[in-house]
């Protein structure tokens, strides 16, 4: 039973936001696209895990969490997938590289070949799964559970492997994880099936959900950088603006009557999580403090906090 899906990673909105309010030629856009582009591929590899894990069906007590991130002694470890048995916890990485990749043992080494032949090595997945065992181990250990670990690592179908000679976790495409785990031999039960569902229960309400926000902050981006405007859901400008009651793009046309909701949305990923009267209206070029007051009351997400001058918005 899946007891935590995976969503789609809102840093991916928060990106694509973020460079439609710098400019062109901003310094930091390559970062910001190669992070995106790293996102977006790293969040498909996931997707298709998950529908192929979809054709496994033990008959024995299980738990399956998707994307969870736990803290330990304030370490942050985050595991792209977890299965609970009854007498083994499986970790996944999945990795979902473009290159071609080359696996070499002692020491252990990972290199992607580009298409034009350059080899360029890689974090290990096997040393960061290393890594998570032992801090999920010390996590169970807190609340007296004791059971194997052990780390898996999957790869897309594309990917070209080529291994040396056997390293020391199992590396397998993603098409090939239900199979994989049905061949898992299970050995004593540890955990009864309703410690399970506790368990996995307990691991759920533990999720810290990464927080990438403001992006401005970890780009260090200053007021003047980020471009103000509405963007118009049909030309994607920033470009529209109030006049009549209503958002009219000027350059194509398109009205609208909520499209400053958005602009709320992006601020909170780019700037910070509150916003004031002014600082919606420099945002999204407006003039009139009482027309602003009305459009952010008309946000059913927004609460107001503090009376008159010193007021802000934030989200419920
Ligand atoms: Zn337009």
């Amino acid at each position: 039973m899946i007891y935590k899906k995976r969503s789609a990673p809102l840093e991916i909105e928060g990106l694509i936001t973020l460079g439609r309010r710098i400019s062109k030629e901003h310094p930091i856009r390559s970062d910001m696209m190669k992070r995106l582009y790293n996102l977006q591929a790293g969040y498909s590899g996931e997707k298709q895990y998950d529908r192929y894990m979809t054709e496994f069906k033990p008959a024995y007590p299980h738990a399956i969490l998707h994307d969870i991130c736990l803290k330990e002694d304030n370490i942050y470890f985050q595991m792209d997938s977890l299965l609970i048995t009854p007498s083994r916890i499986v970790i996944t990485e999945v990795k979902n590289l473009a290159e071609k990749i080359i696996v070499k043992t002692k020491p252990l080494q990972f290199i992607k070949e580009m298409q034009t032949g350059e080899r360029v090595p890689f974090r290990s997945p096997i040393t960061e799964l290393d890594r998570k065992v032992y801090l999920l181990r010390l996590w169970l250990s807190r609340r007296r559970i004791d059971i194997p670990i052990e780390g898996i690592v999957t790869f897309a179908y594309n990917n070209e492997l080529h291994f040396e000679e056997d390293p020391p976790v199992d590396l397998i495409f993603t098409y090939e994880i239900a199979a994989y785990l049905r061949n898992l031999i299970l050995e004593r039960e540890i955990l009864d099936k309703q410690t399970i569902h506790k368990l996995a229960n307990e691991i759920v309400n533990a999720h810290q959900p990464y927080d990438p926000f403001p992006l401005s902050e970890r780009y260090s981006l200053n007021h003047a950088e980020i471009l103000p405007g509405v963007q118009c859901p049909s030309c994607h400008l920033l470009s529209m603006r109030w006049e009549r009651r209503r958002w009219r793009c000027l350059p194509c046309g398109q009205i609208g009557r909520n499209e400053h909701r958005s602009a709320v949305q992006e601020w909170f990923f780019i700037k910070k999580d509150t916003i004031t009267n002014q600082e919606f209206r420099d945002f999204t070029l407006l003039d009139n403090r009482h027309t602003a007051k009305l459009l952010l009351a008309g946000i059913p997400q927004l609460k107001m906090v503090g009376k008159s001058k010193g007021s802000f918005y934030r989200i419920k």
